[in-house]
This record gives structure tokens, C-alpha cells and sequence, in this order.
């Protein structure tokens, strides 16, 4: 195995550089200032260092592949709580859980909430999620028979909480934003599904719901920094990109061929609110060998990319928090 992991280790070298951004020249006249001004500030609140941590103890062997009514998920539960707890993210239901049956099980999503500063658009809701269950324990592998859903999707959740710790430190969103992370996914969006139902039973009005899925190794070769599934249906992704104003969004065609707009936690959202619900990932089918399997570890993250695409992706989601009307919309 050590093999493939230095292969993959070169390949994220390579990519990290050839990301890295050529800044203007400093010339000093009033047009290059101006031109670098223009350009959004990088911002630079998310450090590896946090994510890293989220992910390395969400994919640890300890939590045992995080399977939906085991032990392990219930660690993860409790840890995920802790963190928004710390951030100061308030509960949106009574408690930071959600609690619905899995197949039988007692599974439980968990729910953040920060009230958006505005006391009309505060009525308005972004929904930011992802999946924090995995597989579980699988056949063993050269001895390992934990699956631990590194990339799949600890990276997801991690993302989740530093952007909730971000809009939790500066609260300057007029919409008020959910984080939600959800068990019973890989058992079929079931955690999602149920999040969904309660929301809309409770007719919160949505206005985007987006879901990261797989984003903890970059793509290769793309001059974007992750794709959206379902990028026809609505123009978020076309939004997003304005709002930052570079091309940090695109569509893969791969994506669109294996339906992945329909197989995330997105697509029950979609489907109950018939609104803009869309994932975002980077992974392409090519730069990550361990989907499903027990190699899906904490180690082969890049969290230096990681870091970099969440501060990215925030202040997008800070002018779509922000925004006076409801420029994101559904295509006809
Ligand atoms: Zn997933």
C-alpha cells in the first residue's frame, strides 16, 4: 500500500502548486491598486490545523467507521455537538439533536443554528450540511476492517464546523443559517429526509440547502476548485462564482453521468422544497482510490486544500447570507 500513498502525496504537491495564485505586480499606479482591490480579499479564518483535527478524530479507528446506530457514531454525535457548543452555535430544536428511527435504529442528526441579524431576512433559511456516518466495519483488508470515511465524508462535516465557527465569530449574516449534519445517509439519505420533512412541516422558508460531500482531496487538472452537482437546475453555482469573482465552481461531467445530484443529502431537501439544493465535491472519480473502503483514512487528506477551498467557499455563502433579494433561484 505505502506505494500508492506516496503517489498520491506527490500528485497533491504538484496540484498545490500549480493552484497557487500569480498576484499583479505591485506597479504602484492607481489602476493596479484598484484592480487589487477589486479582487475578493483571501480570506484566511479556516487553518488546516482545525480541520485536520475534526477529521482526524471523525475517522479514527476508535469511532469504528461511524455505521448509523453504533457506538462509534455516537462519539462522533457527541463531539460534533461539543464543537458548535463551543462556537457558540445555538441548538435550533429543543436540544442539538434531531432524533428519528433509522431502520429500526435511534439515529439522531445534529443541528446548529445561527440567527440571521436582519428581522425580516431572518426568516429566510440557508441550510449548510453533510453526512456525518460512514459505513461502518467491512471485510477486513490485509487486517484493517474499519472503513473510516475520511474523504467520505469526516472532510464534509469539518467543513461544516469552520464555517460555523466562522459565521458564529462574526455574525454578520441577515439570513439566518442551519448546520446540519446527518446520520443514515449511506443507508439511504435518511437522516436528511427526515431533517427535511420536520423543516418543511415547521414551513421554514428555504432558501438554498448545500451539502458537502468528498471534498478533502483536490481535483486534478481543472481550472476550478470543486464542482456542483445538479449545476442546470438552478443558478447558485453561476452565483456563487459572481459573488467571489473567480471560478471556483464548475460542473464535471462524470458527476452528472452517475446522478450524484440525486445520491446526497442535498437531494431530499431538493425534493420536499423544490428549491436551490445543491453538493459540492472534489472528488472526480480519478484522484481518490478508497471510496467505500477501509484506505479511506485521515492521513491521505490534504487539509492544507481543504482549508483553502472552505475560505473560499465562505464568502460566497456570506453575500448569500447577505444579499437583499433572492438572487439564487431555480431555472425555469
Ligand atoms: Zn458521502
Amino acid at each position: 500500500m505505502k506505494h500508492i500513498l506516496v503517489i498520491s502525496a506527490l500528485l497533491i504537491i504538484v496540484s498545490c502548486k500549480t493552484k497557487t495564485k500569480e498576484l499583479p505586480e505591485n506597479t504602484n499606479n492607481d489602476l493596479a491598486l484598484m484592480e487589487q482591490t477589486s479582487e475578493a480579499p483571501t480570506l484566511n479564518f479556516v487553518t488546516s490545523a482545525e480541520v485536520k483535527e475534526s477529521v482526524s478524530y471523525l475517522a479514527s479507528d476508535e469511532l469504528k467507521g461511524r455505521a448509523t446506530g453504533s457506538e462509534g457514531i455516537e462519539k462522533a454525535a457527541v463531539y460534533i455537538e461539543n464543537k458548535l457548543k463551543s462556537y457558540n452555535v445555538q441548538p435550533y430544536f429543543e436540544t442539538y439533536r434531531d432524533h428519528y428511527k433509522a431502520k429500526g435504529m435511534e439515529a439522531t442528526n445534529v443541528v446548529g443554528y445561527i440567527e440571521g441579524n436582519d428581522p425580516d431576512l431572518k426568516n429566510e433559511f440557508i441550510i449548510l450540511g453533510a453526512h456525518y456516518d460512514h459505513i461502518g466495519v467491512v471485510k477486513a483488508v490485509d487486517g484493517d476492517s474499519i472503513a473510516n470515511g475520511a474523504n467520505d465524508d469526516a472532510s464534509g462535516v469539518a467543513a461544516v464546523l469552520a464555517m460555523a465557527r466562522y459565521f458564529a465569530t462574526k455574525k454578520n449574516n441577515k439570513r439566518s443559517i442551519l448546520f446540519t449534519l446527518y446520520s443514515g445517509e449511506e443507508m439511504g439519505l435518511l437522516g436528511s429526509k427526515h431533517l427535511a420533512d420536520r423543516l418543511k412541516e415547521q414551513n421554514i422558508n428555504l432558501y438554498t440547502m448545500i451539502n458537502f460531500e468528498m471534498m478533502g482531496v483536490p481535483m486534478v487538472d481543472k481550472d476550478y476548485d470543486a464542482y456542483f452537482t445538479g449545476f442546470d437546475l438552478s443558478n447558485m453555482a453561476t452565483k456563487m462564482n459572481d459573488y467571489v469573482d473567480f471560478k471556483l465552481l464548475d460542473q464535471l461531467p462524470k458527476a452528472k453521468e452517475f446522478k450524484l445530484f440525486y445520491r446526497s443529502d442535498n437531494y431530499p431537501f431538493y425534493k420536499v422544497f423544490n428549491k436551490p439544493c445543491h453538493a459540492i465535491s472534489t472528488f472526480d472519480f480519478t484522484n481518490f482510490d478508497h471510496y467505500h473502503k477501509v484506505g479511506d483514512e485521515a492521513e491521505l487528506m490534504d487539509y492544507e486544500f481543504m482549508a483553502d477551498l472552505i475560505n473560499k467557499l465562505i464568502p460566497a455563502f456570506e453575500t448569500m447570507s447577505n444579499t437583499l433579494t433572492q438572487e439564487i433561484k431555480m431555472h425555469e
